[in-house]
């Protein structure tokens, strides 16, 4: 990444470096938006003066909690868990849980920053935030699940609320973990709030929560290859990174829309089908057995299973959807994916390209769809069902997705013409994150020195 040239935005990222030693994800995610800011902090003298991105660097609060817990053979567990409650400038924290044992400060920092901007890119009034624990779910029964799920929420009820904090899904929490939290929540408060979003529909969950973050990363697409290339999505070859809740959700939608998705993988390795995915087989395999992915090779005749995941950016396609994790694509798979004439690239899953190979991708024309705008479905819809818990009242599956539809396509042009106001024609990664700052740092502004 470049050398920051702003004065201010040069001593903002000194402090964050010394402040956060170690903590590499986050420092990514920090360099890479403030990068973004330089063309802004030149125009806007009072965002300095009123210490605007040094506060907003900063957590608000950072909280890290013990997770005890009593396993299948009555073993005592301990794990760590986290919540960062990032920025309230412009509503309630909001983000969601990832229960994966990578799970550190740095990547729930990391994660609770970038909250900030997707939230606010959503047009829904939402502050930014985060959390989650080292605990890793495979492997683990029902019951084990239930139990950890029930410490950690027995915890982390001090900290939350509608108004105050209302966390979701992220990796390895879908609508079972949340179904343990939420059930547990409503015991210690004796309320029953719209406090946790992805719930199950006859607890008061949103319609098209499960799909959003996948079909909102392709209507993000449609609109991005439509607006900058005059095309779409039909007949294209797809490939797409991960096999959960995203990457499944992002396979139906393409597929929907007519293009032909030939790859999915999951952290063993990648299974390939030149026919196309067949996704009955792959939920069949990830939903209801909780199975690996090389399973696919095994029953669908024609498709290949290859150990490791790196393989699966050299398979020729037009479009890729990065849908697992962060770092996942790399300068040698950006490199890889620009020889096959890969078109577009967009991000489902959070940084999941690494900034060379961001950087590498744009300088050679390719569409980039970043995280903060591509995947913004999920706590799109999210802010909806939030929208419903207060009203007591629930939309059809037609009237959300239509809302999510219209959500995507405004966060495509906000990106599209913040980029374009500041001089940077085409770089969604900056337009972005400005549109997102933007809105944020008025509000910020606004409440004065807080
Ligand atoms: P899931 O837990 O449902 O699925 C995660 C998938 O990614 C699995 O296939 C998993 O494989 C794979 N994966 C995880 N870690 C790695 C790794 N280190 N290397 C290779 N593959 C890996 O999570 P989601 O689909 O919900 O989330 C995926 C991404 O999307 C995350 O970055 C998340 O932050 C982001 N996101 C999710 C949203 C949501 O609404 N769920 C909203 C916005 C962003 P395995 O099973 O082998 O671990």
């Amino acid at each position: 990444m470049a050398e920051l040239k702003n004065v201010y935005l040069k001593n903002v990222y000194e402090t964050v470096c010394k402040r956060n030693a170690g903590e590499p994800e986050f420092l990514q995610a920090v360099k890479e938006v403030l990068e973004s800011f330089e063309p802004v902090m030149e125009r806007r003298p009072d965002l300095i003066e009123a210490g605007v991105v040094d506060r907003l660097v900063e957590p608000e609060r950072f909280i890290q909690f013990r997770v005890p817990w009593v396993d299948d053979n009555g073993k005592v567990q301990v794990n760590r868990g986290f919540r960062v409650q990032f920025n309230s400038a412009i509503g309630p924290y909001k983000g969601g849980l990832r229960l994966h044992p990578s799970v550190c400060a740095s990547i729930i920092k990391f994660l609770g920053f970038e909250q900030i901007f997707k939230n606010s890119l959503t047009g829904l009034p939402m502050g930014g935030g985060k959390g989650g624990s080292d605990f890793d779910p495979k492997g683990k029964s029902d019951g084990e699940i239930m139990r950890f799920c029930q410490s950690f929420m027995t915890e982390l009820s001090r900290h939350i609320g509608p108004d105050t904090d209302v966390p979701a899904g992220d990796i390895g929490v879908g609508s079972r973990e949340v179904g343990y939290m939420f059930g547990q929540y409503k015991r210690l408060r004796n309320e029953f709030t719209g406090t946790l979003t992805g719930k199950a529909i006859p607890s008061g969950g949103s319609l098209v929560r499960t799909e959003a973050t996948g079909y909102g990363l392709l209507y993000f697409t449609e609109e991005m290859l439509k607006s900058m290339k005059n095309d779409s999505v039909k007949g294209k070859t797809v490939i797409i990174s991960g096999s959960g809740n995203v990457a499944i959700y992002a396979t139906q939608k393409a597929q929907q829309l007519g293009a032909n998705v030939v790859a999915l993988y999951d952290s063993n390795g990648y299974i390939y089908d030149p026919a196309g995915i067949k996704l009955d087989v792959v939920r069949q395999i990830k939903e209801v057995e909780r199975g690996r992915i090389s399973e696919y090779a095994k029953r669908v005749p024609g498709s290949e299973y290859h150990e490791g995941c790196k393989g699966i950016w050299k398979i020729k396609c037009d479009i890729a959807l990065p849908c697992a994790t962060q770092n996942e694509l790399d300068l040698e798979s950006a490199k890889a994916l620009v020889a096959n004439g890969v078109m577009a690239v967009a991000e489902g899953a959070n940084m999941p390209t690494t900034p060379d190979a961001v950087e590498y991708l744009q300088q050679n024309g390719v569409l980039f769809g970043p995280a903060k705008a591509a995947n913004a479905g999920g706590v799109a819809c999210s802010g909806l069902e939030m929208c419903q818990n207060s009203a007591r009242y629930s939309w059809s599956f037609e009237e959300v997705d239509e809302k999510l539809k219209g959500i995507m396509k405004n966060i495509f042009h906000n990106a599209f013409d913040a980029a374009k106001e500041y001089g940077l024609e085409g770089n969604l990664v900056a337009g972005a994150n400005i549109a997102g700052f933007l809105k944020v740092a008025e509000a910020m502004k606004w409440q004065g020195i807080a």
